[in-house]
């Protein structure tokens, strides 16, 4: 039986081997189940997911009340496209705007679409509210970002690996450091359309900048009458420990911020667990003064806005609210630091712990082209738990928010075991 099952998963990863193209580098296990904080491989063994596809699943697998709306609402209408009305686009468009308390939203359905938008709009705003002479807008970016694939969002990228060989890029991008603000102050000027930023950087290693950060970045921005533009979509709903890591002063339902609001961005990207990663859902927000811009025929997508995924979102979104996703993540996430914190004083193998909420990273002690960090995640899955390097030598640690204290308590013990085996061997 055990040797059929094998067969199965290496069945699996021979099959998109050979016919998918080598975009990605996965952990070698096959998923074929998932349920809450759990997914099962075909061989039917159990593990905690620590990755949540990339902060998607925030909501847990297959929630049921997210799985009620989006199957009762296949049934009755999933597509449309935007040249006709459909009768859950303008309930979701407002139920969005008085969650995320802004005036309009633009729906998309991936991230990158949804960055994309948000420069096609800065851009746009630039040349007819702040007078850019034509052809000139520029949009500031930090460097080590993470926003998508496209060509544009690339030509915002300073990773090799994501760039090599896909020029000829975007102009009008300029790249500053991350969390320097005489950097940003130094880039500003009249052509400066908007600044787009993570509130933490998630790919770049879960990289948390200064406390005040965003908020003195919105400073420098409204003073010299530029957008902030915050991309939201790893970050947002709920995952650090508040609504939005940039959070300003949202009339959420259910008071479901917690900590100090900071900054409401001029423009909102969201994405991931806006559809709690049962559809690719994602949109812009911002308030009518930015948004009033965008005419009929400028842009679109024909999904964007589809019934199906404003069913779904909605439910995804009412979770979060309704089971005090953001307060959970900030409780948990001090508890997983503080325990994590004295693995690291205990260890040789890692560095540190860092993040916010329930996103958080470990740095491990060898060199970023060192293949430790990736045995690790094997040996951690040898344990029952899937996590995934992010960048060489730092694995990123992010489960779903739904997780209770002895679940992740049992998670702790499981990364203390596994690199304590590991220390050994
Ligand atoms: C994942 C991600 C994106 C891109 O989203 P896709 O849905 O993969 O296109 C953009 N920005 C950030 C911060 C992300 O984490």
């Amino acid at each position: 039986m055990a040797v059929i099952e094998k067969q199965q998963s290496e069945k699996a990863m021979a099959l998109e081997a050979r016919y998918g193209a080598h975009n990605y580098h996965p952990l070698p296990v096959v998923l074929s189940k998932g349920e809450g904080v759990y997914v099962w491989d075909v061989d039917g063994r159990k593990y905690y997911d620590f990755l949540s596809a990339y902060s998607a699943v925030n909501q847990g697998h297959c929630h049921p009340k997210i799985i009620g709306a989006l199957t009762r609402q296949a049934q009755e209408l999933t597509l449309t496209s935007r040249a006709f009305y459909n009768d859950k686009l303008g309930e979701y468009e407002k139920f969005l705007c008085g969650y995320f308390a802004y005036d309009k939203v633009l729906p998309m359905n991936t991230g990158a679409e949804a960055v994309e938008t948000a420069i096609k709009l800065a851009r746009k705003w630039g040349y007819e509210k702040k007078g850019i002479q034509e052809g000139k807008a520029k949009v500031i970016v930090c460097l080590n970002n993470f926003h998508g694939r496209t060509i544009t969002i690339i030509s915002a990228s300073n990773d090799p690996v994501a760039t090599e060989n896909f020029g000829p890029f975007t102009p009008g991008i300029v790249p500053i450091p991350y969390n320097d603000l005489e950097a940003l102050e130094a880039a500003m000027g009249s052509d400066v359309a908007a600044f787009l930023v993570e509130p933490i950087q998630g790919e770049a290693g879960v990289n948390v900048p200064d406390a005040d950060y965003m908020k003195r970045a919105h400073e420098i921005c409204k003073a010299h009458n530029v957008l902030l533009m915050a991309d939201e979509v790893q970050t947002g709903i709920a995952r650090t420990g508040r609504l939005l890591a940039s959070c300003g002063n949202c009339a959420c339902p259910e008071k479901n911020c917690s900590g100090t609001p900071e900054v409401k961005p001029d423009v909102l990207i969201l994405g991931k667990a806006i559809s709690g990663g049962v559809l690719p859902v994602s949109a812009v927000l911002a308030d009518d003064r930015i948004m009033e811009v965008i005419r009929p025929g400028n842009h679109g997508s024909t999904f964007g806005g589809n019934p199906l995924a404003c069913a779904v979102a909605t439910a995804a979104l009412q979770v979060v609210a309704e089971e005090r996703l953001a307060e959970k993540a900030d409780e948990l996430g001090r508890l997983f630091r503080e325990k994590m914190q004295e693995i690291v004083e205990t260890s040789d193998l890692v560095r540190l712990v860092r993040g916010k909420g329930l996103l958080n990273a470990i740095v491990i002690d060898d060199s970023e082209d060192s293949s430790t960090a990736w045995d690790i995640c094997l040996a951690l899955k040898e344990n029952g738990l899937l996590a995934k390097p992010t960048h060489g030598n730092i694995i990123r640690f992010a489960p779903p928010l739904v997780m209770t204290r002895e679940q992740l308590l049992d998670c702790v013990g499981i990364i203390r075991k596994t690199l304590r085996e590991f220390q050994k061997a």
